[in-house]
C-alpha cells in the first residue's frame, strides 16, 4: 500500500464520485481494503459485480466499522442522516471526511454526530461530470483537478496533513479554505451557471412545445453545450441549492444586474459594451486553458470518450 494510502476506506455512496474514488484507489494502492454502501440494493450489487468493493455491507454503520478513512460521497442533503447512523460506530482517530458540493451544510450537519477522537476534514473534488451511478466513475477524475479541504479551527493539523496526501495521490492540488469562502466561490464558479443551465434548457422545452423542430434541428448553436449541464443528477443539484441558499441567491441577484445592463446594452444599441465585455470574457476563457483547467478544443457535448475535462463538474 501507498504512503498516502489507508489500511481500511469506507465508502459511503457509490456514485460517480465514490466509484471513482475506487478506481483511483486501486490504481494507486491507496487502501487496504475498500468497505462500501449504498442506498439500494440494485447499487450496491453493481459496485461488487464492478469489483468497487472488497467488501459490501447493507447500511453505513456496518460499513465504517473499523475503518481509518471514511468518505460520504453522498447527495448534500443525505449528510445528516448518514452522519447520525454512523458517529457512534467510528473507529478512535479515524478521519471523516465527505465530497459534498457545499462546505456549510456539511460542518453544521456532520459535525455534531463525530464522537471525539474522531477528525472531521470536510472536502470537495472540484472535478465531475454529467453522469451519476456506480458505472459512471473512472480512475482519472481527479487528476489535476482541485480538492478544497474546510476544516473547522482547531481540527488536527496531522489529520489535514493525511488527508490533503490522500488527495495529492489521487492526482488533485490540494487547497485549504474556509467553508463560507468555498460557498461564496462555488456559487459563481458552479452553482449559478447549472442554474443557468437549466433554467434555460426549461425555457427552451417551453418554447419547444410550440417549435419543437427548430429546438432540437438548431441546437448546436450553444444551446447544445446547456443541454449536457442541464443533464446533471436532479438530487445532487436539488440539494446543492437547498444547502447553499444564501450564496447563491447573493450571486444571482448581482448577476441579475449584470444581465439587466446587458439589456440596456442591446436595447440602446451601445455596442461598444457589449464588445468590451465579449472581449473581456475571452480573455478570462484564454486564462483558464493556461491555468490547465481546461483544454482548447472544441466540445459541443459530442465528446464520447470519459476525459478529466469533461465538464459539468459542481
Ligand atoms: P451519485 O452518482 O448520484 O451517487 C450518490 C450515491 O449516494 C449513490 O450510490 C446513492 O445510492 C448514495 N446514497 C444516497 N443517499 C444515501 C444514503 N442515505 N445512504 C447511503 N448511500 C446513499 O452522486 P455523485 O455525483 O457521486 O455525488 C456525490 C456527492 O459528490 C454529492 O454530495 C455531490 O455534491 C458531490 N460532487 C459531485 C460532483 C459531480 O460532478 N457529480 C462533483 C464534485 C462533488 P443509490 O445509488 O443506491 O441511490
Amino acid at each position: 500500500m501507498s504512503g498516502a494510502g489507508f489500511d481500511r476506506v469506507a465508502l459511503i455512496g457509490l456514485g460517480l464520485i465514490g466509484s471513482s474514488l475506487s478506481h483511483v484507489m486501486r490504481r494507486e494502492g491507496l487502501a487496504g481494503h475498500i468497505a462500501g454502501t449504498a442506498h439500494s440494493q440494485g447499487t450496491r450489487d453493481k459496485a461488487v459485480a464492478l469489483g468497487l468493493v472488497d467488501s459490501i455491507h447493507p447500511s453505513a454503520a456496518e460499513a465504517v466499522e473499523d475503518a481509518d478513512l471514511v468518505v460520504l460521497c453522498v447527495p448534500v442533503g443525505a449528510n445528516a442522516e448518514v452522519a447520525a447512523q454512523i458517529g457512534p460506530h467510528l473507529k478512535a482517530g479515524a478521519i471523516v471526511t465527505d465530497v459534498g458540493s457545499v462546505k456549510g451544510a456539511p460542518l453544521r450537519d456532520i459535525a455534531p454526530h463525530i464522537p471525539p477522537g474522531v477528525h472531521l476534514v470536510p472536502g470537495h473534488p472540484v472535478a465531475g461530470t454529467e453522469n451519476s451511478g456506480p458505472e459512471s466513475g473512472f480512475a482519472e477524475l481527479f487528476e489535476n483537478r482541485w480538492c478544497i479541504l474546510t476544516p473547522a479551527g482547531g481540527t488536527d493539523e496531522a489529520a489535514v496533513a493525511r488527508l490533503a496526501a490522500f488527495w495529492r495521490a489521487c492526482g488533485s492540488n490540494v487547497e485549504i479554505m474556509d467553508a463560507v469562502h468555498h460557498d461564496h466561490v462555488l456559487a459563481i464558479t458552479s452553482h449559478i451557471p447549472h442554474l443557468i443551465a437549466y433554467n434555460i434548457v426549461g425555457t427552451a422545452a417551453h418554447l419547444g412545445e410550440v417549435t419543437q423542430s427548430e429546438v432540437i434541428k438548431y441546437s448546436a448553436g450553444g444551446f447544445r453545450d446547456f443541454t449536457r449541464i442541464a443533464a446533471s443528477d436532479p438530487v445532487m443539484w436539488r440539494d446543492v441549492f437547498l444547502h447553499n441558499k444564501e450564496a447563491v441567491l447573493e450571486m444571482l441577484g448581482r448577476f441579475t444586474e449584470d444581465l439587466t445592463a446587458l439589456q440596456r446594452a442591446i436595447r440602446w444599441g451601445d455596442g461598444k459594451m457589449l464588445f468590451d465585455l465579449f472581449s473581456h470574457t475571452r480573455e478570462i476563457r484564454r486564462g483558464i486553458i493556461e491555468a490547465g483547467q481546461e483544454v482548447d478544443a472544441p466540445d459541443f457535448g459530442r465528446r464520447v470518450t470519459k476525459e478529466p475535462a469533461g465538464g459539468g463538474e459542481a
